[in-house]
């Protein structure tokens, strides 16, 4: 089953564009849909992923517009992007602090920021009275 195999108003499935599902293509949803177009955010068969991909209009808009910002091609399997992220493990602890970069998280947010003195009053009134 490939592009065509099913008319353009063909109805869709269920599972169409989801991940091991039916292709995206309304008149593919071949079945299973492993590639991910980071353009439409939905998952394609092998065959429509090329013919989508490897178009030239759509793989010059790509190569221009968004490859450079993303390094990486229009389609991707799960295991190319999982590939990509990096995964913090017990043997390499420190993959998560370089992949959080310092002031990624804003510039005011810090983990030890002090408590503000307004709030130390009201937290001691607060234990006070508790007590
Ligand atoms: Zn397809």
């Amino acid at each position: 089953m490939a592009f065509g195999d099913l008319p353009l108003d063909a109805p869709h499935k269920p599972n169409k564009g989801m991940e091991g599902g039916a292709c995206n293509r309304q008149s593919c949803q071949a079945e299973p849909a492993l590639w991910w177009n980071h353009g439409s955010h939905s998952w394609y068969c092998a065959d429509c992923a090329r013919d989508i991909g490897e178009d030239i209009v759509n793989r010059r808009d790509w190569e221009y517009n968004f490859q450079p910002r993303l390094g990486h091609p229009m389609f991707e399997t799960r295991e190319q992007m999982d590939a990509r992220r990096p995964v913090q493990t017990p043997e390499r602890p420190e993959m998560l602090t370089d992949y959080i970069k310092p002031g990624a998280l804003g510039p005011k947010w810090s983990p030890r920021k002090p408590k503000s003195s307004s709030l130390e009053r009201l937290l001691r009134k607060a234990k006070v009275r508790a007590s």
